[in-house]
């Protein structure tokens, strides 16, 4: 099994701050400027598929606004011989 990630962004506690679009070793998070938080900030969100479940934008985040989940991917079968 091959091990794929998801993020979930506290738009609460988000300031749209791009520590976490900086940090992503995958860049597949942006800072979401069609978007407005309660507090007016342009929150990050996540922009395409290739998230590894790193942890790296939660560890980074100022604000805790990141939470990431670990979720286990079937593999593709191998080809029949
Ligand atoms: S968990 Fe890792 S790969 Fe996924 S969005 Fe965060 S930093 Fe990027
Ligand atoms: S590091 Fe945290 S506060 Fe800054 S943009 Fe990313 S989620 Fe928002």
């Amino acid at each position: 099994m091959a091990v794929g990630g998801r993020v979930v962004i506290s738009e609460i506690f988000c300031k749209g701050c791009e520590l976490c679009v900086s940090a992503c070793p995958q860049q597949v998070l942006e800072i979401a400027t069609d978007r407005l938080t309660p507090k007016g900030f342009h929150p990050a969100r996540l922009k395409a598929e290739g998230c590894t479940g790193c942890a790296i934008c939660a560890l980074v985040c100022p604000d805790a606004a990141i939470t990431v989940y670990r979720e286990l991917q079937p593999r593709p079968a191998p080809a029949a011989a």
